[in-house]
């Protein structure tokens, strides 16, 4: 496949393994042909060619279980489709448990599948047994089974997609190694090879590990950093067989399937080896690492335990692959902030294989529409800042992301490595009161404060965790008192010009030429009507916007607004995140300890709900917004961030005889679902409109804005999706998000949030109830609705109204 390059195409593709050709096979069969693929050595001779080959569908999110489904049927039907054959085989998949914690992670998973459209049994230790005869059984509580997965020949796939794509008009060309990506006015313009120039309209980045490189030489941030992956295969053993299904004991870190009459065995251990290489070489292709059986040992001793027939068998091959990984462990898709038309398709933490198939089909998608055509938030390019890309900081994360494949699922895990690198000005403050941290965009957040003798160390559960008390206290300040939460990580940006009003109205759903010093709650929408973001936005003068969303959207809501101001109009926008701090002062005695710091006249006729004053804290001055997301009286103080320490102390000390209460991100959540605040990222995604989201009011239907008309088409039409609160009969349960919803005992739906509502003393939630047949408020009101618990249905009121209304100070229960 070495043909002469090309001066000029519409799209170049980096890198010919199975990412690339699947870019390839679907850019083409959505009938853009003029389409070359480059790889600087032979195809799929990166990562893809040694690959276990294992394709499962179920992924934690209806998303990326769409990408997988998608791949697992585009792969069952490539040879008819490309006289090519992958080597397909559907042999199910098989997850034994060993502990209860794995066995109500099972069932969690099982009773969401059916939402997803996976199929999914849980079976007994016995029959787990009869499908994989050489298992010990002994210790297995039970077992789940997924008889639609399969396995392929990765290297096959690849070349069958490249197939599919030349026979429409693509073009292969090995042994061309792209040197740069080429770019003018913050657009890519063609790539430098080794042979030359190629023009080019689209570039896409598949390059694997080697595709950070790539970014960093033309300013573009893809953090993912390679890993070894281990695997080993046996001589042929007596009773194993190529139908084997693909096997998974996650307690253990193993995986094995049959191939031939041998055991391919591989591992997911929990602390993985980072490829410790410099530079990844340019020549790596067709080639492993040394084998490494000292790392090996482990999991081949576990292995010897979970399938006897190992102890006595030799080993014929140890395959050392390294593979990328990210800092989260999703992969990395979409237009790269930093440059128009600059695609990347990479890092593909060990699943590569299985995602490959919807991926390229999304992907290209994503570049004929000129926008994602799904939910694609969990793996888009934009959650990641150039923080992220710090090869000491990768070097450290991904020790921990290879292993977090098998590791169980808890809720609200965080993650342990790599830790601590954006602080806020109150961290040690608020670390010396017993914060427990999460993180979220780097950001470390105090989650909850320990209390009454507790760590603050999260021991993980599916159930009530150690922190249940510390969050009730948290949560019942907020509500009851007042509480300071340190919100500093929330997105904030500036827009300003003489256009900024018409840019922010095209941008926004509600109007946004309020008068100064007034704050507006807008979705920001896609021609779909979904939602790209949603904010608030405070009018500071007549030309000049503050605007103020979720802490993981910075770079997300920064590239929407770029994009979307036209080259003649006067707006400019910037990120301010790091120049203010935020403090939120929310309950009803919040204007009581306000008072006592500042001369500014916070009462209710000076200072009304959704306005902004300047106000003195102390020696201090504050941007003060009279907004609340815990729905309580309250102002969010943005200060400056050198300010935000001595902020916090004043506050702090006036407030001590008041009882002021530090509290955590998980009282936020708690508080916001019991006034039904919606959460982009949870509630709100492209794919979800303001209709469906019961945000029409705020959508000011009388302008013209992006998403309008579909919107308007929307509104004629009987609503057959709507968001619901809900709150558990059962006060015992914890809720956690992701877990299915019935009405009258059939599958309508999966919350999206989850949380313990101790004012309504049960757990809430948040979800999309569906029905083809229409959901209205009867529907809602008349049905017996019921939230699947570890495999338990559990009786839950639904509610399209806030269950707490602290305004009519009842509990709507
Ligand atoms: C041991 C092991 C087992 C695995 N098992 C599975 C599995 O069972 N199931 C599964 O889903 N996933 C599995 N994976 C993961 C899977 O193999 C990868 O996710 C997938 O192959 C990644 O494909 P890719 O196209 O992104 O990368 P690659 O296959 O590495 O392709 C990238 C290509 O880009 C080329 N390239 C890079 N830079 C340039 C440049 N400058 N110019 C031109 N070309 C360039 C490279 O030469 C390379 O060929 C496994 C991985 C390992 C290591």
């Amino acid at each position: 496949m070495s043909s002469p390059l090309p001066r000029e195409t519409r799209v170049v593709i980096v890198g010919g393994g199975i990412i690339g050709c699947s870019v390839a096979y679907h850019l083409t069969s959505l009938g853009w042909k003029d389409v070359v693929l480059l790889e600087q050595n032979q195809l799929a001779g990166g990562t893809t060619w040694h690959a276990a080959g294992l394709v499962g569908r179920l992924r934690t999110t209806n998303s990326m279980t769409k990408i997988n489904k998608y791949s697992a049927e585009l792969y069952a039907g490539l040879e008819k489709k490309t006289g090519h054959s992958v080597g397909w085989k559907q042999v199910g998949s098989l997850i034994v448990a060993k502990s209860e914690d794995r066995m109500i992670q099972l069932r969690r998973t099982a009773a969401i599948s059916e939402w997803f459209g996976v199929e999914v049994q849980m079976i007994g230790a016995e029959e787990a047994k009869a499908k994989w005869p050489l298992l010990r059984v002994d210790d297995v509580l039970g077992a789940a089974w997924l008889p639609h997965d399969g396995k392929v020949i990765p290297k096959e796939v690849a070349v069958a997609l490249a197939k599919g794509a030349q026979s429409r008009g693509a073009t292969m060309i090995e042994n061309a190694r792209v040197l740069e990506v080429e770019h003018a006015d913050g657009r890519a313009t063609g790539v430098k090879t080794e042979q030359g120039s190629i023009k080019a309209e689209f570039v896409v980045l598949c390059g694997g590990m080697w595709t950070r490189e790539l970014g960093l030489r033309c300013g573009v941030t893809i953090p993912l950093y390679p890993v070894e992956h281990h695997y080993v295969v046996t001589e042929p053993i007596e009773g194993a067989f190529d139908g084997l299904p693909v096997g998974r004991d996650p307690d253990l870190c193993l995986y094995f399937r049959g191939e031939g009459n041998a055991v391919v065995l591989g591992a997911f251990q929990a602390e993985s080896k980072p490829w410790m290489v410099e530079r990844v070489p340019d020549r790596f292709s067709f080639q492993l690492l040394e084998p490494d059986w000292e790392k090996f040992a482990e999991p081949l001793k576990n292995a010897k335990w979970r399938i006897p027939a190992l102890q006595t068998c030799r080993f014929e091959k140890f395959v050392n692959g390294p593979e990328s990984f990210t800092p989260d462990n999703n992969f990395i898709m979409g237009e790269a902030p930093e440059l128009r038309n600059l695609f990347v398709a990479a890092g593909f933490n060990s699943v590569g294989i299985a995602s490959a198939g919807g991926a390229g089909k999304y992907l290209a998608e994503w570049m004929v529409e000129g926008q994602p055509t799904l939910d694609l938030w969990s793996v888009d390019i934009r959650r990641f800042g150039s923080w992220a890309n710090n090869r000491e900081y990768l070097r450290a994360r991904v020790v921990e992301i290879l292993g977090l494949h098998y590791q169980p699922a808890w809720p609200n895990r965080e993650f342990e490595t790599a830790r601590g690198i954006r602080k806020t000005p109150l961290h040690d403050r608020l670390a010396a009161q017993g914060a427990c941290f999460g993180v979220k965009n780097g950001w470390e957040r105090p989650n909850w404060f320990a209390r009454d003798g507790i760590r603050p160390v999260v021991e993980y559960s599916f159930g009530r965790q150690n922190w249940f008390d510390c969050h009730a206290a948290e949560h019942r300040a907020a509500r009851e008192n007042v509480a300071v939460f340190d919100q500093t990580g929330f997105s904030k940006y500036v827009v300003q010009g003489r256009d900024a009003v018409g840019v922010l109205q095209r941008l926004c759903g509600n109007n946004v030429n309020v008068p100064v010093g007034k704050t507006v709650y807008t979705g920001l929408f896609n021609e779909r009507g979904g939602f790209e973001s949603d904010l608030t936005l405070v009018r500071l003068a007549a030309e000049e916007f503050y605007l103020i969303s979720g802490t993981a959207q910075t770079w997300r809501d920064l590239e929407w607004i770029k994009r979307n101001i036209r080259r003649d109009e006067h707006a400019e926008v910037a990120d301010v995140t790091s120049a203010f701090g935020v403090l939120g002062v929310m309950g009803p005695n919040a204007r009581g300890l306000l008072s006592r710091v500042t001369d500014a006249n916070l009462s209710n006729d000076a200072f009304p709900f959704g306005t902004v004053r300047e106000i003195s804290v102390g020696q201090a001055t504050a941007r003060a917004i009279r907004i609340t997301y815990v729905g309580e009286l309250g102002w969010e103080l943005h200060v400056p961030t050198e300010q935000l320490a001595p902020v916090y102390d004043t506050l702090m000390a006036a407030g001590n005889d008041l009882g002021v209460t530090n509290a955590g991100h998980y009282a936020i959540n708690s508080l916001r679902l019991e006034k039904g605040y919606r959460a982009w990222g949870a509630e709100l995604s492209p794919d979800d409109n303001p209709l469906e989201a019961g945000l029409a009011f705020a959508v000011a239907w009388d302008k013209a804005f992006i998403g309008r008309e579909a919107l308007l088409k929307a509104k004629s039409t009987e609503l057959t999706r709507r968001l619901v609160v809900f709150v558990l009969k059962d006060s015992r349960p914890m809720l956690w998000g992701s877990e299915p919803i019935y009405c009258n005992g059939r599958a309508v739906g999966y919350t999206t949030s989850g949380s313990y509502g101790h004012t309504v003393g049960a757990a809430i939630a948040m979800g999309y109830v569906n029905n083809t047949a229409g959901v209205t408020p009867e529907f809602i009101r008349s049905g017996r609705f019921e939230i699947g618990v570890a495999g338990e249905r559990c009786a839950a009121a639904a509610h399209l109204a806030p269950p707490y209304d602290p305004k009519r100070a009842r509990i709507l229960v």
